[in-house]
């Protein structure tokens, strides 16, 4: 392929700069495999985060592989409106998975659109139209994806949509009580219920909540939170939705849906990322009663339910169910809390090490503040010594872990070993 120099430069002369490069030195993967990517170079890195937590049963996993090449030489695309067997069968699967009532299955094309499509089934079940999510949630890029984040990505001079508020969340370390606090999450659901009481008409369309915030910094929920958040919701009449876009396909390595690890049952799931091991493809997941008012209208994606995308799916979710992928992320995960929390035991600057399975946060904070400039060099860093993770939080002062979840011990102990050689060099 070209070189680094050239395709950098052809790439600014042609992409909209709105389409931006995560490292200051880019990166450049020309071939990737199960955990594992190469530059273009040959230098090989271990991907601790999987794309942006979408790559789930591994790069280029042979069995996912197998099944797109099978079907690119007999159909590849065929609209939901004919009859093909890719798109029944995938759906059986996909809705086994979940706990009743959630059995019908609305195929589109990524995460924004399905949190678009969430919120439009909302408000044709209730018949309301305001709808809350949470302060530093990110849930998409398009208008209403937009109007749901809270996570300061998007600060355009455009109002949001009419409709949407954000309601004070559980925030790690920099919130007034500790999101891990017990029994805390009948306070933060409190806020919910103070939104709705003075800062909408009263009646709700719906609240969407991620069960563990991604973007915004690997963040969980005190136990009892969704629980009394979601009692408040449908007391205003709203039904509650769960974007499980990074938290799905058992990466918490507990249960196969993040929601699950709080003991609700929501009445709509979003998902994307991790269902297609990297292939375009997402899907809502919604009851009897909810789905029925789609077909009261005509709804239409030309993409959505793609034989190609329905087989990378179906594929990914084989691989899954087989190997218990879930019961492997908390295995590795458990290894690799384990060494981060001796690691924090060491270096100070480490403020916090949070989630479960293979979806971490570790939060590093100097002086009580965020460290911001400190996490954009370790990012880099880590790059240099061979290890790809991600970076995030309301602060940018989180690294995230959410690898393909074929990692290893050995990936885990080589990434803890990572670690603690670059907090060695910048401390
Ligand atoms: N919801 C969550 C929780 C996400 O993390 C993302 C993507 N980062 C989205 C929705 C939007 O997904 P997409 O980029 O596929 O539109």
């Amino acid at each position: 392929g070209p070189s680094k120099e050239e395709l950098l430069a052809r790439r600014k002369a042609v992409l909209n700069p709105g389409i931006f490069l995560l490292y200051k030195d880019p990166f450049y993967p020309v071939q990737g495999y199960m955990q594992y990517l190469w530059d273009e170079t040959g230098k090989r890195y271990l991907d601790a985060f999987g794309g942006i937590c979408t790559v789930s049963v591994g790069h280029c996993h042979p069995e996912v592989t197998a099944a797109i090449t099978a079907q690119a030489g007999m159909i590849q695309h065929a609209p939901t409106c004919y009859l093909h067997p890719a798109v029944v069968e995938f759906a059986e699967s996909l809705v086994s998975t979940f706990p009743d009532p959630l059995k019908r299955v609305y195929f589109v094309n990524s995460g924004s659109e399905a949190n678009d499509l969430a919120i439009l089934m909302a408000r044709l079940f209730t018949d309301h139209h305001e709808v809350i999510s949470l302060r530093n949630c990110y849930h998409g890029g398009n208008a209403v994806g937009m109007s749901l984040t809270g996570h300061h990505t998007w600060k355009y001079p455009v109002p949001p949509m009419p409709g949407f508020q954000h309601a004070k969340a559980p925030h790690p370390i920099w919130g007034p009580i500790r999101y891990d606090t017990p029994g805390a999450g009948r306070d933060y659901a409190a806020e919910i219920q103070q939104l709705i009481q003075f800062g909408t008409s009263g009646k709700i369309a719906a609240f969407i909540a991620e069960p563990m915030q991604g973007v915004g910094g690997t963040v969980p929920y005190p136990s009892d939170y969704l629980e009394h958040a979601y009692a408040h919701v449908r007391a205003a009449g709203g039904v509650c939705i769960a974007d499980e876009v990074q938290t799905g396909f058992g990466r918490t390595g507990t249960h196969f849906w993040g929601f699950e690890n709080y003991g609700v049952t929501p009445d709509i799931v979003v998902m994307a990322k991790s269902i297609g091991n990297g292939f375009p493809l997402a899907a809502v997941v919604t009851t009897d009663e909810i789905a029925a008012k789609m077909s009261e209208r005509i709804h239409f994606n030309t993409f959505g339910g793609d034989p190609l995308a329905m087989v990378a799916g179906k594929a990914t979710l084989d691989v899954m169910l087989r190997d218990d992928t879930m019961g492997h992320c908390k295995l590795i995960g458990d290894r690799l809390i384990t060494g981060l929390k001796s690691l924090q035991s060491r270096f100070p600057i480490i403020a916090d090490v949070r989630g479960s399975g293979l979806i971490l946060g570790v939060e590093f904070v100097i002086d009580r503040q965020p460290a911001t400039a400190f996490t954009a060099d370790f990012f880099e860093r880590c790059k240099d010594h061979g290890l790809i993770v991600g970076k995030g939080g309301l602060f940018g002062s989180v690294i995230r872990i959410k690898p393909p979840m074929c990692l290893t011990e050995a990936d885990a102990d080589f990434l803890l070993g990572v670690f603690a050689e670059v907090l060695a060099e910048l401390s």
